[in-house]
Formats: C-alpha cells, structure tokens, sequence
C-alpha cells in the first residue's frame, strides 16, 4: 500500500468525496452453506456446450493447456478455440475495458497485484480477468453460480494461462473446492479480492483469515455481498477495505433500469411468444427495474397499470402515464404479472387463484420470493413443464397459469443481458481494484466505501466513444459559476 500510480485517475478532491455507504436492511439469510445467488438459475450467456456431454467430474480429469500447464480446472480445455470466439465477440461490446488495456500499455497499474475472483464465468467476465491480466494482474478465478459457467469461455481462459477453477452445473461441494483452490496455492498469495456474493469473501474468514493480512481490498458487486460486508463492518470484523460496486451510480441505472428495459420482452417472447400490443401487464413496483419494465412494454402499446407502496414512486407512475392501482383490482383482467419490489409474497395465491386463465406470471426482483411459488405446490393444482422455464399450473376447473422460471429472475433464467450493460459493471470493477490497489495508505480504511463519484463519471467517459457522443466542455467562468472543477466530479455524491 502506499504506491501512487501515476496512471491512476487523478483525483482532484480528497477523501471527503469517499462517502461512506448507509448499511443497507438485509433481504436475505445469511445463514446458508451455499449462497442463493450460487443456484439461482442464470442463463443470460447461455452455454452452448451442455454439461451432460460427459460424465466424467472435472475434478477426476487430468487436462493440460497447450503450454503444459495445469494449474486449472475446467470441464474440457478442448472447447478453448470456440472459447475464444466467444470472448472475441464479447470484446466487441466492451470498448472500455479495451481501451484500458490500451492505455496501460506502458504503465501497469496493477502490477504485483495477485487478484482471486469469484463471478460468473462469461465471456463477458473474462474480457474483465484478461483485462486485469493486461493491466499487470495475476488471476485466480472460481464461478459464483453453480449453473452459469460457459465451460468453452472457462477452458479458453485455461488456456490463455488463467488458474480458472468453474464448470456448468458445478455440486455443492465442486463449488467449495473450487473457491478453496483459488485461494489455498503454495507460493501464491492473493492480494486484491473481486467478489460476486460474497461466498469468497466469506471462505477467506472461515478458512484462511491470516490472508487478510496481504489483501490490499475487496471489490463486491452484489447486494448480497455488499449486506455481508457491511454486516461485517458494522461488527468491527471487516479487516480491510472494500468497495461497494453495486451502489454505484453507472452499476444502478445501467443494470436495472436499462438493462431491465432492454430484456424484460426478449424474457418473455423466448418463453410464451407473447404479443405485447393491446394486453393488459400489471407491474408491482416502480424502482429502477419497473420503470425499465414500463417503459419497455408501454412501447409495444401494452396497457400497464403499476402497484406501489411508495407515494412517490407512484406519483412518478403517474406523472409517466400509467395508473396506479392496487393489485386486487386488476387481477382478474390482466394478461400478465411482473413483480419487481425485491420485496416478497408480493403475488399471493389468492392473487393466483383469481387470475384468469393463460395469464403470465414473472419476476424480475432478485429472490424468488416475490410470488408466492411453494403456495402453488398443493395436490389439487397440477404442474405442467411446458418448455424449458415455463410451467403451467392447471386448477381444478382447467385454468391454467403461466409461471416463468418458477418465480425467479426472469431476465437472467431466460433471455440474454446486454453485454454493454456489463461492460459497464466491469469497467467499474476493474477501476475498484485499480482504486484500492493504488490507493495511498490512510485512504481507504477498514470500511465499506462507495466509488468515488469522480470514477463513476470516468466510467460513463469511457463508453462515450461507443456512441461518437461529444462532452461539451465547462468555461472557465462556467465553472467558476456553479463552483465545479472543469474536469469534474460534475455531481455531488448524493445525486442518483
Ligand atoms: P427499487 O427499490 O428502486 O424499487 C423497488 C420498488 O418496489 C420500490 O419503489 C418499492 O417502493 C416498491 N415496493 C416494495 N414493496 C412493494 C409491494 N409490496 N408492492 C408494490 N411495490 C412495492 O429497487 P430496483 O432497483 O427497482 O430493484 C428491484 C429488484 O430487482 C431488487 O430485488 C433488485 O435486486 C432486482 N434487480 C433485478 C435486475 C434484473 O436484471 N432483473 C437488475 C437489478 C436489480
């Protein structure tokens, strides 16, 4: 710690900018040997290679790349080429992150650093570990969900010399034996921890806490593992600095508004075929994900009606031209359901019992508590599995419901998301990890922080070339006027 990068983004204001985070309410149990977000389903860069083509564990396999490594453990290092392409395709969504390649030709700004990852194993995510390795880093990585390892992009990394411990369709224990050989290695220490959940984070403190002592600071993306962290730190517990990457602006407004706005239909035509034109859609909830939600399907000329428990956020429905209702009115008439509260028994059974029949019903909160599934698991109710994530429920009288995903995350079990919107969501991890890594001693504590507001905005800078966008540029008076810098923060930290 200490080390200055000259690289680094210059930050003109000092540590008053690094506002701490509120804790947040929990939503989940903590108490749980595997995380949720290790099973919810997650199919959004949906492996072509399935993991029934052999039955053989990656564990029980000897495989070497083609440099004779075989420091990895992956289910078949033969897929790496169609890997690769994969990846390629992926970087082409990913300017930013490529750009930052670019500029660290010369410097490394995380030279040194021995980073140990737990995320989804994507091509997106690698186009994130390759850049960390462009950028000076060493990588050792697990997946963070047992089912959303693409095996070809794991064995391309493999292969490209990445210690990648991830396959689809991992057990339990594959999952623990997976993180343990990322951080348990003679002769190799990590230093920077990139977590998705916080299943690493938390195998680090149960098993092997002396490792705190080298770890520079952790990066989290979830809501999951920011809660964990902040329960930690609230405890005195937390021994190192960590940054909270889901509450940062770029993170919010582009994972849920747009990017809810931009698959919220294609989850829903791939599963039911359903045209939007003219149905009746209640949504509940008008955060970030309704509003994308809303906005999507009132584009396709359906009628939307929204539930809220928030005066403003219904005001704001309001105010964007949907009624706002209470679900009990709706129910009988509408074709289809989207909860999106994060809250949960948002959709009930007797919410269920009433509807009428073909209706759709989906979640796109982030548990799979939202509608009330297990009410559904009754004897006189049959389930029928329809298509691969779609199930009807047929009453007794011959109505049937159309469940989706069984309640969980519709987006993620059955559509695709953009990869922009995850290039966004990995610039700002990559920036975290460079923040923390660089960070002169003193900077950062034994606390949960927030991106600086001024990285958020280089962030959003750095994907402005994708659309040929032109900043307009402060006058020198300009700034003097509203009392800005000239090259920013633009905002206060508060500004959402
Ligand atoms: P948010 O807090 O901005 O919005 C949730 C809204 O639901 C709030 O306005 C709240 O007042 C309202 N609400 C709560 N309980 C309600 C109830 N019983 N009835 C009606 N309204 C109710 O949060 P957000 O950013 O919109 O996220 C919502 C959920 O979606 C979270 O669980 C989040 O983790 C998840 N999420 C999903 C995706 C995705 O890709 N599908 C992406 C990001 C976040």
């Amino acid at each position: 710690p200490g080390k200055e990068c000259s690289w680094q983004i210059q930050f003109a204001d000092d540590m008053q900018e690094f506002t701490k985070f509120p804790t947040k309410t929990g939503r989940r149990s903590l108490s749980r040997s595997i995380s949720q977000s290790s099973t919810d389903s997650y199919s959004s860069a949906a492996s072509y290679t399935d993991s029934s083509d052999d039955e053989v564990s990656p564990r029980e396999k000897q495989q070497t790349n083609s440099k004779g490594s075989s420091n990895f453990c992956v289910k078949n290092i033969k897929q790496a080429e169609f890997g690769r392409r994969e990846i390629e395709i992926a970087e082409q969504d990913m300017s930013a992150l490529i750009s930052l390649r670019k500029r660290a030709q010369g410097e490394k700004p995380l030279a040194g650093a021995k980073i140990v990852g737990c995320t989804h194993i994507t091509a997106q995510t690698a186009v994130l570990i390759e850049t960390l390795c462009a950028l000076g880093a060493q990588c050792r990585w697990s997946a963070c969900n047992i089912y959303s390892t693409q095996n070809e992009v794991a064995a391309a990394l493999a292969e490209a010399g990445v210690a990648v411990f991830a396959w689809k369709g991992e057990s339990e224990d594959d999952f623990w034996w997976c993180i343990d050989r990322c951080v348990n290695m003679d002769g190799w220490q990590a230093n920077m921890i990139l977590d998705d959940g916080g299943d690493l984070t938390h195998w680090v403190y149960k098993k092997y806490p002396n490792v705190f002592k080298k770890i520079r600071g952790i990066v989290e993306e979830s809501v999951t593992g920011v809660h964990r962290l902040y329960q930690l730190s609230k405890a005195g517990k937390l021994c190192v600095p960590a940054m909270n990457v889901n509450d940062s602006v770029t993170k919010q407004k582009f994972d849920n508004l747009y990017c809810c706005r931009e698959s919220i239909l294609d989850g829903l035509k791939r599963t039911t075929d359903v045209m939007f034109g003219g149905k009746q859609v209640v949504v509940c909830g008008y955060g970030e994900v309704g509003k994308g939600c809303c906005a999507a399907l009132k584009a396709l000329g359906a009628i939307v009606y929204i539930t809220e428990i928030d005066p403003i956020c219904a005001l704001q429905a309001c105010m964007d031209g949907f009624r706002v209702v209470k679900l009990n009115e709706v129910i009988r008439q509408v074709d289809v359901v989207i909860t999106c509260t994060g809250n949960k028994n948002v959709v009930t059974r007797e919410h269920l019992d009433r509807m009428k029949n073909s209706c759709i019903v989906c979640n796109m909160g982030h548990s799979n508590t939202e509608i009330d599934v297990t009410s559904l698991r009754t004897p006189e109710l049959t389930w029928e599995r329809v298509r691969s994530q779609v199930d009807h429920v047929i009453w007794p009288d011959g109505k049937r419901v159309v469940l989706l995903a069984e309640g969980r995350l519709l987006n993620l079990s059955c559509s695709t998301v953009p990869t922009f919107v995850l290039s966004i969501t990995a610039t700002t991890q990559a920036l975290a990890l460079i923040e923390l890594y660089n960070a002169p001693e003193g900077r950062y504590k034994q606390d949960v922080y927030l991106l600086p507001k001024k990285m958020d905005e280089y962030v959003a800078s750095l994907h402005l070339p994708s659309f040929d966008a032109h900043l307009t540029e402060l006058t020198d008076d300009q700034a003097k006027y509203l009392g800005l810098n000239k090259n920013g923060p633009f905002k206060p930290n508060y500004y959402r």
